[in-house]
């Protein structure tokens, strides 16, 4: 791909704003000689004043979303986007979230721009186990467990049941609740159908990544040894 074409397709800019940076000198080397728009350089020895080029297509990062930011571009209000280098709302192919999570839940939040790879996550056939950590307004009844893990839940206005999935109860009001698939907001309304109501949610876990000492409003590029850790 032509560097005007693959920059631009970075957010840095319009293909004419980017071609004016490389007349301007502001595309280097590693070495900080000034590159031309039709030189062929390695995407990892790219500069823009001085500064490595922003990873290419293909990209995967966590973000540990904290509560009051929505999923949503279309949202007035904070937005997860909000966290990420403002250029990244501009990269194409687009940056999706990988699912999403309620602006009242906190926690694990994946991001990508490879299609198939977003589908591969979300799709219940591929039963990534998801674990949500729960506060509750009362306290378990005690057969919350073997509703959740009997695969016949059904809930409101809905016509298939929820796959089986598991609770761990950590406290009388707390507790982590594995999930394979990802419906409108399936953990609150899950807990609502037992007759409880929830306080606060984090997703710390998604297959086998966790968010680790991420701190809330923090991100960071998954690479190769991530991606395995996931399925
Ligand atoms: N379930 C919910 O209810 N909310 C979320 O954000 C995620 C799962």
């Amino acid at each position: 791909m032509k560097l005007v074409k693959l920059i631009a397709n970075l957010g840095y800019g319009s293909r004419k704003q980017v071609a004016a940076m490389f007349r301007a000198g502001m595309v280097t080397d590693a070495q900080g000689e000034v590159l031309y728009a039709d030189d062929q350089v390695a995407h990892a020895d790219i500069r823009i004043e001085g500064e490595p080029l922003d990873p290419p297509a293909g990209l995967l990062l966590m973000l540990h979303k904290p509560v009051g930011y929505t999923c949503s571009t279309k949202d007035p209000g904070r937005i997860v986007y909000d966290l990420l280098p403002p250029r990244f709302r501009l990269r194409s192919p687009m940056l999706s979230t990988v699912g999403r999570l309620d602006r009242d839940t906190s926690g694990l939040l994946l991001m990508t721009d490879d299609g198939a790879l977003l589908h591969r996550i979300v799709s219940p056939k591929t039963h990534l186990p998801k674990v949500y950590e729960a506060t509750l307004a009362h306290e378990l009844r005690g057969d919350e467990a073997g509703v959740f893990a009997s695969g016949t839940l059904l809930l409101e206005s809905e016509t298939t049941p929820l796959a089986p999935a598991q609770l761990e109860v950590v406290s009388p009001r707390t507790a982590h609740l594995t999930l394979t698939e990802g419906r409108y907001h399936q953990v609150r309304r899950m807990f609502a159908a037992v007759g409880n109501h929830v306080e606060s949610l984090h997703r710390s876990r998604i297959g086998g990544l966790a968010l680790g000492e991420l701190a809330p409003g923090q991100w960071r590029l998954l690479d190769e040894a991530d991606r395995e850790r996931l399925f």
